[in-house]
């Protein structure tokens, strides 16, 4: 009988874990011929997210979970429910029901029959979402598809791949693209949240924009350079014309407004220039500390890996 892991981040999910458990468990039901485990991952949930999980595990032997010391964020939560996860297939979902079971049949079907690497869910993108996936398919060669969700049931060879990107910084939507392999998505509608709230803010989209487009991409650097030449080619133009003139009309006005405009140019370009390579330098620092992407406190799991590596 194959398995399937569902990996579930969960950061203050007290509320939405019964019903999701419930909901999921009846589509499961439905497919006899797998053997569903649950890997809950408690963020560093504040709210008895971690006692629930801790009563549910005890009363079932198909529910797993890891608690973090802290909240480390979905990325690293996402990263440690794989790790820990052995099945044949891995499904991501999140706990607040906004992932629809009933999608979980056409998944496991696409990847276990008809062979797909994996099989995602999409959603009728937002504009932000096309903006962003738009301006990343431009800069960078890792292709991500419009209303992509981490709804996803993959197959093990995805899950060992991702696992192999060792990135302390993880955008997990470039890393489910950066592997390839032959991905199905599928239309759904998303329900509203019905308990607690979205941690998404229009300044947390804008920051994570910018670190997928940095994370997978060096064009912003290149683009700098390209547009420190045109900038270069403008201004010597500029020089030799006013040379010319001056040399044939002498000097006219002082050239107030003009050494004004071209410093504040300048200026706000080198600084446009420093940030995005200061962007760039920072996550090297990052990168460069090696720290662990989490630290598990407590789980059921008997061998739990050691700190986010496998
Ligand atoms: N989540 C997490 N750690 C965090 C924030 C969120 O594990 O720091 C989980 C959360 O419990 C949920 C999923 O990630 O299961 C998606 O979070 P949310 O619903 O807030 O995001 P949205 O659906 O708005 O993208
Ligand atoms: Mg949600």
């Amino acid at each position: 009988m194959k398995i399937i892991d569902i990996v579930v981040p969960a950061y203050n999910e007290v509320e939405s874990i019964p019903a999701f458990h419930k909901e999921v468990q009846a589509v499961a039901e439905t497919l006899p011929d797998y053997r569903f485990e649950y890997i809950f991952v408690d963020d560093g949930s504040s709210d008895g997210t971690r006692e629930l999980l801790c009563k549910m595990a005890a009363a079932d032997d198909c529910i797993k979970y890891i608690s973090f010391s802290r909240n480390f964020g979905k990325e690293a939560a996402i990263h440690a429910g794989l790790s820990h996860a052995y099945g044949d297939m891995v499904i991501l979902m999140d706990a607040d029901l906004q992932h629809p079971p009933a999608l979980i049949p056409e998944m496991v079907r696409t990847v276990d029959i008809e062979g797909y690497g994996a099989c995602g869910a999409k959603r009728h993108p937002k504009l932000s979402s096309r903006m962003f996936a738009g301006l990343n398919n431009k800069m960078s060669s890792v292709k991500l598809q419009k209303g992509a969700t981490d709804y996803m049931c993959m197959s093990r060879a995805f899950v060992d791949a991702v696992l192999k990107l060792a990135e302390t910084q993880r955008f997990t939507k470039g890393l489910f693209a950066w592997v390839g392999f032959k991905v199905k998505w599928l239309d759904y509608v998303q329900n509203p949240r019905e308990h607690g709230k979205s941690r998404w803010s229009l300044r947390k989209l804008f920051l994570y924009a910018t670190d997928g487009l940095t994370a997978f991409s060096v064009v912003p650097l290149r683009l700098l350079t390209i547009i420190g030449a045109i900038v270069s080619l403008l201004a010597f133009i500029y020089i030799i014309v006013t040379l010319v003139k001056t040399i044939i009309c002498g000097i006219d006005v002082p050239g107030y407004v003009t050494t004004l405009c071209a410093v504040l140019f300048l200026g706000g370009i080198i600084l446009l220039g420093m940030g995005i390579l200061g962007d760039y330098i920072g996550r090297i620092y990052l990168e460069s500390k090696k720290r662990p992407l989490y630290i598990l406190e407590e789980t059921n799991i008997e061998k739990p890996d050691e700190q986010g590596k496998r």
